[in-house]
Order: C-alpha cells, then structure tokens, then sequence
C-alpha cells in the first residue's frame, strides 16, 4: 500500500497515510493513476492501445519512464478529447520522449 500523495509505502493493512491521511492504494493503482501529476507531461494520446504498447515499449528501450493512462482514469480530466490513451512521461525526459515519438511516426 502508497500514499499517493507523499508516495511512502507501508504494510499492508493499514488504509489511511498517518502523514496526510490520504487513502493509500495498491502498488499497482498508484503506478497507473496516483503519480504526482505535475511530475508528469503528456508527450502523445491515441486510440489504439497497440499503438501505445508499441511507442512505451521504445521509450522504455530508450530508458525513459513511461506511464499509459486511459480514460477511465479519474485521476486526470479529459476535455473535448476523443483519444483514450494518453502517454506520460517525466518533465525531465519530455525532449527525448517526443523526439522518439516523431522519428517513430516519421518512419510510418
Ligand atoms: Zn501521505
């Protein structure tokens, strides 16, 4: 279990962060959701989650980190967007990030 917002982890069973009392997650909602969103930008959205694999999975060759969130993610609002996959990568790597994103769309 995580904080999400002070991103400690603690043992399991307890459910509230005695730092911030926020409701800690698992493991694996904090990954896909919780990440302090201002640490993070979105470098691309798509539909297609074939699409989204195959450009995490060349980011990642690049050793840059990569989070994919869909819509059904509350934890960041979409507007007036029909894309459903948003790619986010830290504020640090955002120059890399799209300059792979491009070469990869330019050889397309
Ligand atoms: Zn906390």
């Amino acid at each position: 279990m995580i904080c999400p917002k002070c991103e400690y982890e603690y043992h399991e069973g307890i459910t509230v962060c005695p730092d911030c009392n926020n409701e800690l997650v698992t493991h694996e909602n904090f990954k896909g959701n919780l990440v302090n969103p201002k640490d993070w930008v979105i470098v691309y959205s798509c539909a297609d989650s074939v699409e989204a694999d195959m450009l995490k999975a060349n980011l990642e060759g690049a050793d840059i980190e990569l989070l994919i969130l869909n819509q059904n993610d509350s934890s960041f609002p979409v507007v007036g967007d029909l894309s459903v996959i948003k790619l986010l990568v830290k504020k640090s790597n955002v120059e890399d990030a799209i300059s792979i994103i491009n070469d990869i769309n330019r050889e397309e």
